[in-house]
């Protein structure tokens, strides 16, 4: 390695025990390393040389701190502080067994379905949005892939390449890697505590008046990262900016069923405009793997997504559609979230005590009223990025900012999500420790 890309015997060692860290390399005593994943192992191997076809294709590489998260994130062993996933404990085994017996008794064939998706669940997503003030009907309704496919249609669809898409910043590094990979423009913008400055959007607006090539994508309800509720008043004042200067909104609804208050409806039931798609999921309430998500929009668009759906996928896969359908229609999905958001909730509180017992004096961090995300942002500066790679080899997997805006580079995500109680005060403990240490130096 060292002659073939004249770096020294040093870097090639440092290189090797950080690459077999991460799991990508791996080698015992004697034996020689070797390249632990298949993908790149067989593209070493193969005669043709892929590496031009690799580096080409619209869709851009994940940064390796992300490819490495992805990796790791299958490690049993390492305790994960950051995980934007329910517990895995939590999962309703009982309640999902009986949801897929009567589905195996009802559904007689498993055919294609509608391009907007089941008739049926699409009725029972509408009144399940009725509950949190969203006044829609089953032909607004798209059933998508989970929601990042959503906001794959919209990119491809309803945007042009280099479009501007006004982001909150930080943000959801898999949308922002949708709307990039679609060629479009990301602008973040600044957050308060009351959610997105949106009025910092003014000046980079190209002209004022009609302006349809920029759209604005926001998670203002629990968010994600920061945890950042948008208040009722700037939810009210941003739409009406929108909606002076003609910029659709994107409301990315992936957290607003796990909120702990009613305070903060949809800014989706503020809109009589017809300026809101909103997005819904079923990733982070009953599970990521169904990939079931919803899209709501007015009757043209939903149309033409659908349209364009067909030939994406040809459909979401009919088995989830059925079961997250039974889910909805026997109020199983219902009794659930109502349990599962006071265990999150008691998973907060615990994270908050926390925190306040042995971070007031070296951090400070968000207050949330629902969703997963603490984000917590150091008082001194710290090296993060050195910060994950300890944390890795000390059993924790941490979730840096700078993933979700580079400038963040002195915050992290925390999740109390994936994690008990007891592991988030051991994953916190072992991290204030990392802290001190790197302080001290
Ligand atoms: N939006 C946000 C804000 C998210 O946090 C996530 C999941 N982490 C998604 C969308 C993706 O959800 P899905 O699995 O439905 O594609």
């Amino acid at each position: 390695l060292s002659e073939l890309f004249e770096v020294n015997r040093s870097t090639v060692s440092t290189a090797i025990a950080e690459l077999s860290s991460y799991g990508i390399i791996k080698g015992s005593y004697g034996a020689g390393t070797e390249i632990a994943s298949n993908t790149w192992s067989v593209l070493l191997k193969s005669n043709q040389n892929w590496s031009k076809h690799v580096l080409s294709g619209n869709f851009k590489e994940n940064i390796s701190t992300l490819q490495v998260i992805n990796h790791l994130e299958f490690d049993k062993d390492l305790l994960r502080l950051g995980t934007g996933e329910i517990d895995h404990r939590l999962f309703p085994v009982e309640l999902w067994q009986k949801a897929l017996n009567n589905v195996g008794n009802k559904v007689t064939s498993l055919g294609y379905l509608e391009p907007l998706g089941l008739y049926e669940l699409r009725c029972e997503i509408a009144k399940h949005l009725n509950k949190i003030g969203i006044c829609t009907t089953p032909e607004c309704i798209l059933i998508t892939s989970g929601s990042l496919q959503a906001l794959q249609l919209i990119s491809v669809c309803l945007l042009k390449s280099g479009s501007k898409v006004f982001v909150e910043a930080p943000s959801y590094l898999k949308s922002l890697q949708v709307f990039e990979s679609a060629g479009l423009e990301l602008t973040g913008i600044s957050m308060d505590s009351d959610g997105m400055e949106y009025w910092k959007i003014l000046p980079h607006l190209r002209h004022t008046g009609e302006d349809n090539s920029s759209v604005v994508y926001t998670i203002p309800t629990n968010h994600n990262p920061t945890g950042i509720c948008m208040s009722e008043k700037r939810r009210q004042e941003f739409l009406e900016f929108c909606i002076t200067h003609r910029i659709p909104v994107i409301e990315d609804g992936a957290y607003q069923e796990l909120s702990f208050t009613k305070d903060y409806s949809p800014i989706r039931t503020l809109d009589h405009n017809g300026m809101v798609i909103y997005l819904g999921t079923a990733s982070k309430t009953l599970s990521p793997g169904l990939r079931i998500g919803w899209l709501v929009a007015p009757e043209a668009v939903v149309k033409r997504l659908g349209d364009a759906k067909m030939q994406m996928d040809y459909g979401a896969s009919s088995v989830s559609q059925y079961i997250f359908l039974e889910f909805l229609k026997t109020g199983m999905y219902e009794s659930y979230l109502c349990k599962l958001k006071n265990i999150l909730k008691q998973r907060l509180d615990n994270a908050m005590r926390i925190l306040e017992e042995h971070f007031q004096s070296i951090a400070e961090w968000t207050r949330p009223k629902g969703g997963f995300y603490i984000w917590l942002t150091f008082r001194q500066p710290v090296k993060t990025d050195l910060l994950f790679n300890e944390a890795i080899k000390a059993g924790i997997l941490l979730n840096p900012g700078d993933i979700y805006d580079f400038k963040a580079n002195n915050s992290i995500r925390l999740s109390y999500a994936y994690i008990t109680e007891d592991e988030f005060k051991k994953g916190a403990m072992i991290l204030k420790e990392l802290i001190f240490k790197q302080v001290a130096k």
